[in-house]
Parts: C-alpha cells; structure tokens; sequence
C-alpha cells in the first residue's frame, strides 16, 4: 500500500485539492523530524534525509519553515540529494509563546487532528496549566483531549473528571497508566485512530515517552502475534519525532516544557476561547467591558452570586492579562520594525538630497 495513504495523506490532500497547484505524489512527502536544517521525509518510497532549498531557506520566515508534521514537495537530485522546494499549505498548526522571548513563538507540530495535553496523576495534576493548553490549543484551531498518565497512583478518577469539567471545555479525558497497562489499548481505539495525527504537549516528567513506550509495545505485540518472529517485546526506539502505531495512527512527541506560553495573535477572537465568560458578556453593560471593575458587568454578578465558578474567573483574568502582554508586545515589535523602516527611508532621502546638491 502506498506509504503517503498511511502516513495520512488521504484525509489531507482533498484539503488542497481546491489550491491552484497539482502535486505529483511520487514527489510529495511528510516530515517527521526537523535537526536544525536537516529534515526525514517519508515519501512514497520510504524515509528520505532531505534539506530545504537554499532559496527557501531566506525566503520562509522561520515558521513557515518545514515543521514536523508539515506535507512537503521534493526533487531528487539522487539518492543523498533530497531538497524540499515546497510546504503545502498547512491545515492547522500548533504553536506556543517561545519561552523566555516576549513576543516571538514557535510551531511545534502542524497538520493535526488532535492536540493531547498530557498530566500525570502524581504532583503534576493542575487545572490551571491545563486550562492553559487548552486555550491555546482552542486559540489554534485545533481539537483537545486530555490524558491522565500514571492512574495506577490513584483511586478516585471521578474527581479528576469532576475537576475537568468545571472548565467546561468539552475535551474528551482518558486514564491510562504506563506502569499497568490501564487504558493503552482503549486510547489506541478511540483517540489515536488509524490515519489520525496528534501531537502530545505536556510538562517534562508528566510520563509522555513511558506513554509513547507504552504505545510501541502494544504495537510490538500486535506485530509479534502475526509474524513468527522471536523478538517479543522488542520495539524499535527512534528519533524521530513523528512515529506511527501499529493500527497507522501518527504521533508527535514534543519535548517537555517548562512553559507553555500563550501566544495568539491579534485576530483572535479572544471570547471565543473562554465559552463560559462570553455567555454572561452579553449581558454587560458595555460592549468593551473588561470584566473586572465596571458597573453592569454580568460576569462580576455572576461571580458574586458563585453562579460563575471562581476557578474559571481567575483563569480568565490571568490568561487575558498574559495574552494581552503578548499581544502588546507583538504589536510594539511591528511598530518598532515599521520605525526603523522609515528611519531607513529618511537616511536614504536625506542622501538623495545631498547628492542632489
Ligand atoms: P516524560 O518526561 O514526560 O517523558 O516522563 P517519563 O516517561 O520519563 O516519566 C517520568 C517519571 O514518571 C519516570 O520516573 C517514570 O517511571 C514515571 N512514570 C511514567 N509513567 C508512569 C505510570 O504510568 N505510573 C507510574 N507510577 N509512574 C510512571
Ligand atoms: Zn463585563
């Protein structure tokens, strides 16, 4: 069967279908691990080491740059020459505020059905950081879930469940545990499907590779119990980013985050993502209330009658005042590039009129 089907090729190409350019699928490949500027591709014949054309190189801004997950069109020069002369234009992408810098951020995988926000039930557990994600990933465009890792550490999983659903986020929940086995068959089943893609996002520590581990055994022992060979229990260990499951559904693993910043840019409707707060806006007295110190504001009243439940108002206090933050200084960034524009442009004026002279 041919490779591109499986790697998912089927559910995204009838998305660019309508775009102006026709493929050729023996030169259309999907990236599964980004080094620096070396890129694998898996193609139709296989995974492939490719590079970006020099010329992309300076004309992609960086996050337009090959990302895993990305689809891809190649020319083969021969065997070790591989170029990547175009990214398909991308269904989704997930990124976050890069650590540290105020104003920049970086895609962390693209093309995705799901986006899994990973927790382990030990000290790791945390509404807020997993609200979080979840407005970012909501911000993106793309569909949530929520794994709880290491179950095997506790009893009462209607609590976690009750937790979760005071966010009213509507993100599917499973437990599962890495340790036992608990719940690594039912997350085959019903969340990474075959000819899915899900990036998995989560704080270091939260269980993720023994997840992964986990995943790529059970896919072992789906192998084993068709072929006769004797390695059992034995999985290939990669480095690749993007890796595919026994039953074809694709995985990228990120790598632990100790921030998971919000970044979402200025067109985002920013009611959009806190469902909850919007219902109750609607009723505000002004249509720019900012909820927080105004005279009919129906958010306040509804937290003052406790008819808002008070986690989510503070997460909508802190999320908002982050984004904001974010989007000054991303709006402070364009107006300074656009300043030293016209300072450019003045020096050069100024000259022109010496020269003139
Ligand atoms: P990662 O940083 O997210 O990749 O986390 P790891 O997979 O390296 O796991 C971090 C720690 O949690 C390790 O000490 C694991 O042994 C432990 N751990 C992972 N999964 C489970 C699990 O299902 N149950 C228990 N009890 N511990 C786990
Ligand atoms: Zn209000």
């Amino acid at each position: 069967m041919n490779n591109l089907h499986l790697y998912g090729w089927s559910s995204f190409s009838p998305k660019i279908s309508s775009s102006k350019n026709s493929y050729d699928h023996n030169q259309i490949g999907r990236v599964t691990s980004v080094k620096g500027h070396h890129y694998h591709i898996i193609t139709s014949e296989g995974e492939q080491r490719a590079e970006l054309l020099g010329r992309l190189v300076v004309a992609y801004e960086k996050e337009d740059q090959p990302k895993v997950g990305d689809w891809v069109q190649f020319m083969k020069v021969d065997e070790s020459s591989v170029f990547i002369t175009e990214v398909l234009p991308r269904k989704n992408l997930l990124f976050r505020k890069t650590a540290g810098k105020e104003h920049a951020t970086q895609v962390l995988a693209t093309n995705l059905d799901y986006a899994v926000v990973v927790q382990g039930l030990d000290q790791d557990f945390n509404l807020n950081r997993l609200e979080r994600y979840l407005v970012q990933i909501i911000g993106c465009g793309i569909t949530p879930a929520v794994v709880l890792t290491k179950c095997d550490l506790i009893s009462d999983k209607q609590y976690y469940l009750d937790e979760i659903k005071r966010l009213q986020r509507g993100a599917e929940v499973f437990f599962c545990s890495s340790q036992t086995g608990e719940g690594i068959l039912e997350l085959e089943m019903n969340l990474f499907k075959p000819g899915s893609t899900s990036v998995l996002v989560g704080s270091s520590g939260v269980g993720k590779s023994s997840l992964v581990n986990a995943l790529l055994k059970e896919a072992a022992r789906a192998i084993d119990s068709i072929s006769t060979s004797t390695n059992k229990g034995k999985h290939t260990t990669t480095t690749r980013d993007m890796l595919m499951l026994a039953n074809g559904a694709m995985l990228i693993d990120t790598p632990g985050m100790r921030e998971f910043g919000l970044g979402v840019n200025e067109n985002t409707d920013l009611g959009q993502q806190f469902p909850v707060i919007e219902t109750y806006a609607q009723n505000c007295k002004f249509s720019d209330c900012s909820h927080t110190n105004e005279e009919g504001c129906a958010v306040l009243a509804a937290y003052a009658s406790g008819e808002l439940d008070a986690v989510i108002y503070d997460n909508y206090i802190k999320l908002m005042k982050e984004q904001q933050r974010f989007q000054t200084k991303a709006y402070e960034r364009k107006q300074e590039q656009r300043q030293f524009g016209k300072m450019v442009r003045d020096v050069q004026k100024i000259k022109k009129r010496l020269k003139g002279k």
